[in-house]
């Protein structure tokens, strides 16, 4: 990973709130009505976030966690229930003002990056910022500075297809905390990499956590990238099912001090090539 900058530090704020809570989600019901059939989707659910917890939420599919993200990222209202973020109820609001909450409070990630193809890793950070209306030079400072904060200071002018899996991530990630959002909500985030990648995906999260007191929620399938996480919530049936600390906690920093550099397979690999290519 390249040089990080100790100090961007005016990137993400921690912005005071009259109360802890960031999020709070009280009795939420999701029904999606598709032909004539209803889907209940969230049933009920209720849920506190406080600021600058890290939190991972699992559950079998189907079971509701993507509602969940959509409904804590202002993506889409609750059916029945109250939704406040950061004190603010956002459950009655309408969907342009819906939206703004959006834009200034939350960063999103997804497992397939969602980057723009064909434009540079800088321009793809600098897109909340274009749509918020931000100045040319203050974007292009901005979106250099999120760079850094993941390690891409180098790979600023590359388009997204001349970047790794673990890269166009962490381009994605920067994209994500260029508006200096309260909160990120990443879906699935390491679902396509591979395990290196996904504990050096998974510093950041930490670090910007940690150094930040930016609060995380991440969906993940996979139990060893919970353990990251300081909370596990475990969603089944539209409900919460459990919820509870992780015990031992892992670093991702150390796990990756512990990993080797380059994957035993892929040396196998270079030395398979070696010999069946030949070098003119
Ligand atoms: P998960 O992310 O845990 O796999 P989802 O939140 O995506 O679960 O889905 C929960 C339930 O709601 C599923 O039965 C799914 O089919 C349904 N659902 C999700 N989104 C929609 C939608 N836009 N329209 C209709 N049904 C939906
Ligand atoms: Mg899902």
């Amino acid at each position: 990973m390249q040089r990080r900058p100790r100090d961007s530090a005016c990137l993400v704020e921690i912005v005071e709130g009259s109360s802890d809570d960031v999020i709070r989600i009280d009795r939420v019901s999701k029904i999606y009505q598709t032909g004539d059939i209803l889907v209940h989707a969230l049933r009920g659910l209720t849920l506190t976030i406080r600021r600058g917890e890290f939190v991972a939420i699992m559950g079998p599919s189907g079971s509701g966690k993507s509602t969940l993200m959509n409904v804590i990222g202002c993506l889409d209202r609750p059916t029945k229930g109250k939704y406040f973020l950061e004190g603010v109820d956002v459950s009655t609001m309408g969907k342009s003002e819906l939206a703004d909450v959006r834009n200034k409070r939350v960063g999103f990630v997804f497992q397939s990056f969602n980057l723009v193809s064909r434009t540079s890793a800088l321009e793809n950070v600098e897109l909340p910022l274009l749509y918020a209306g931000v100045s040319g030079s203050e974007r292009k400072r901005r979106a250099k500075e999120a760079l850094a904060i993941v390690g891409l200071s180098d790979r600023e002018r590359n388009m997204p297809n001349q970047l790794s899996g673990g890269q166009q991530q962490r381009v994605a990630l920067a994209r994500a905390l260029v508006n200096n959002p309260s909160i990120v909500l990443a879906d699935e985030p390491t679902g396509a990499l591979d395990t290196r990648t996904s504990v050096e995906v998974m510093e950041i999260f930490q670090r910007l956590n940690r150094e930040r007191k930016l609060t995380v929620i991440i969906v993940t399938h996979e139990a060893d990238i919970s353990l990251y996480a300081e909370r596990v919530i475990l969603v089944r049936d539209g409900r919460i099912a459990s919820d509870a600390p992780v015990g031992n906690r892992w670093n991702a920093a150390e796990v990756l001090r512990n990993m080797p550099e380059i994957p035993a397979e892929s040396e196998d690999l270079e030395e398979l090539e070696g010999r069946s290519i030949s070098k003119e």
